[in-house]
């Protein structure tokens, strides 16, 4: 035990992160040449596009340092607001991190949020200045910054290149030096934190676990404390490049564990696992049920394949614990699901995989927040609104919360205004306005969750010109006015179209909705009327003028044969458009509501 380093590395997206875990594998050569690939950890392919780390997974190195033989455990983190209960778990599951910094971009939000985890886990944190290389690099000014930040001498923060290798050996070392051993007790009952879990279509869920206390053992009949059920341990092993069975891990070591469990969420990260016989009496502290913040309809776009979109769903949901749904209908859709995600990422993520692993081609609706709502009736009872048609009728409503968050943007002094404007045009509230140093600000804010949810990235990244970093957390409920926007194309209300908007916003948004779908309708044989509506009362109305002469007609001349050849041609470039009464709708116009400027 005494041998073993668990650390983790902190980063904002893009300081090198994963570049870095790569060197420090191929100088512990975790790697042979023949494995070497560009970034190990990002093994789905998805996330190695994007560039990009979805899910945490660890990797065990074994160093030689002064002659003696440690074993490092690295566990990565996602880096992305969207998954930041899962960061905070890999901390917990280490007594070290790396904090990157990106020697030209310097300190980011996401980095001094991941940091304050660390911190609050006390964790010993070990500074590395990267990027070094990089002609931009501000070596000095950045170390200032570090130092400040962490209150550490100037001497501790090693400079380094992911790219040239440099200070590799440093870090290492300093793994070593720096970051205690993990102390717990071997003869105690297991206790073991899950940090992580895998889907594998052929071995079931794969666990990842920080053994704290006692030893898992093969074959050992073993409980999970939160979920309450047992299981026995077909399969532990530690986590080289590949699975590397073993008969047992051991206080302080890192591991994976297989028990047949086909379905992700009987694994749930925070979860404890002691053994069924001897259970520990303290599990893990720190579970969260994690719960989804936004929600959207995914319908199909064609009609029939709802029972193969159901299918695909419930495999998605096998090895994304973090996805739910639940049937809904919509008269303009028909049948579809509501869904729930961690965040616009994650829905980015559902959606992309839901094409490409699936082939499915959905529509995805106006995501919103998950509201609540209370009649006059029962003031107390909460209504949980995940859709807007979930909104009781206004007549009978007592008050409508929304969620809040704490925002945390940190931008150059030049930006302060541009951010504070549109922080408030957000219905944001500063709460906090710090100078980090005479060119860095940090600024809070309380703001709606449903304000991120809507263009909220790309705005404040045109309005500091790319130069502000963001995260947020989750603060609770407050009392809100909204009220429940619907649109009518052609006279006819189309569901999947309505929004939950602050009273304040709705006239302008409602507007706006309107402008944009005119743009995104196209032209038919007739005048199609738009008009945005609050109950009965119309507050915005275009119209998508008729085209002047009918010009498909002679496009579509020619043999039966070829006219359909045509037809099934198009079908594909067609195929995001949704029939709704006599109107063509593109899936653009689902979305519409998200990209009004
Ligand atoms: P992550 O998002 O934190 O995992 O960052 P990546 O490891 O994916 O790195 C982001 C980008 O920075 C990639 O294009 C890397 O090649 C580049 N990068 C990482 N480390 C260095 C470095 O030390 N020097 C230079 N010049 N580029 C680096
Ligand atoms: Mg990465």
């Amino acid at each position: 035990m005494k041998n073993i380093r668990n650390f983790c590395i902190i980063a904002h997206i893009d300081h090198g992160k994963s570049t870095l875990a790569d060197r420090l594998l191929d100088f512990t050569g975790a790697v042979t040449e023949r494995e070497k690939q560009e970034q190990l950890l990002d093994s789905m392919d998805l996330e190695r596009e994007r560039g990009i780390t979805i899910k945490s997974h660890a990797i065990q190195m074994d160093y030689v340092h002064e002659g003696e033989e440690y074993i490092l455990n690295l566990i990565d983190t996602p880096g992305h607001v969207d998954f930041s209960y899962e960061v905070s778990r890999s901390i917990a599951a280490c007594e070290g991190a790396l904090l990157v910094v990106d020697a030209a971009q310097s300190i980011q939000a996401q980095t001094i949020s991941n940091l304050y985890l660390a911190l609050e886990n006390d964790l010993e944190i070990i500074p590395v200045l990267n990027k070094v290389d990089l002609p931009s690099a501000n070596p000095e000014e950045v170390t200032d910054d570090i130092v400040d930040l962490l209150g550490c001498d100037p001497s501790e923060v090693i400079p380094a290149s992911a790219k040239t290798g440099l200070g590799i050996k440093e870090i290492l070392d300093a793994i070593i030096n720096r970051i205690p051993a993990p102390s717990g007790k071997v003869d105690a009952p297991l206790r073991a934190l899950i940090f992580d879990s895998v889907y594998n279509p052929f071995r079931g869920v794969e666990t990842f676990f920080r053994v704290i206390n006692g030893t898992i053992k093969k074959g050992q009949h073993i409980k999970f404390v939160n979920t309450d059920k047992n299981y026995y341990a077909d399969e532990v092993g530690t986590l080289k490049l590949k699975q590397l069975p073993k008969k047992e891990i051991k206080t302080g070591d890192v591991g994976y564990l297989i028990t047949g469990i086909k379905d992700a969420r009987e694994v749930k990260v925070g979860d404890t696992i002691t053994g069924a016989d001897n259970p520990t009496t303290e599990a893990v502290a720190g579970f969260e049920d994690v719960k989804p913040m936004v929600f959207a309809g995914i319908y199909p776009v064609d009609t029939e394949d709802y029972e193969e979109l159901r299918a695909s769903m419930e495999k998605l949901q096998l090895n994304d614990a973090s996805l739910v749904f639940t049937p809904e209908s919509s008269a303009a859709l028909g049948f579809g699901f509501r869904c729930g995600f961690l965040g616009m990422l994650h829905l980015e993520i559902i959606q992309e995989r839901l094409e490409r692993e699936f082939d499915m081609t959905v529509i995805t609706t106006v995501p919103n927040v998950s509201y609540h709502a209370y009649t006059n009736k029962n003031p107390d009872e909460i209504i949980l609104v995940n859709n807007p048609s979930d909104l009781p009728e206004p007549s009978t409503l007592n008050r409508v919360e929304e969620p809040y968050i704490k925002a945390t943007i940190i931008t150059k002094a030049d930006y302060v205004g541009n951010v504070m404007s549109l922080c408030i045009e957000k219905r944001g509230e500063i709460t906090n306005q710090t100078y980090l140093t005479t060119e860095r600000v940090e600024l809070s804010f309380d703001m709606p969750l449903a304000e991120i949810v809507f263009d909220f990235y790309d705005r404040l990244k045109t309005v500091s010109r790319g130069y502000a970093s963001f995260d947020y957390s989750p603060i609770g409920m407050r009392v809100s006015k909204l009220v429940k926007v619907d649109v009518l194309l052609n006279a006819n209300k189309v569901d999947a179209l309505s929004a939950l908007l602050h009273v304040d916003n709705a006239y302008d948004i409602g507007k706006k909705m309107c402008e944009k779908l005119k743009e995104l309708i196209p032209r038919q044989q007739f005048d199609i009327p738009i008009q945005a509506a609050i109950g009965a009362k119309i507050i915005a109305r275009e119209t998508v003028k008729a085209l002047r002469k009918d010009v498909t007609a002679k496009c579509y001349g020619g043999d039966i044969s070829r006219k359909r050849k045509l037809l099934e041609k198009q079908k594909k470039g067609k195929k995001r458009m949704r029939q709704v009464g006599n109107v063509e709708i593109p899936q653009e116009a689902f979305m519409a509501v998200l990209k009004l400027n």
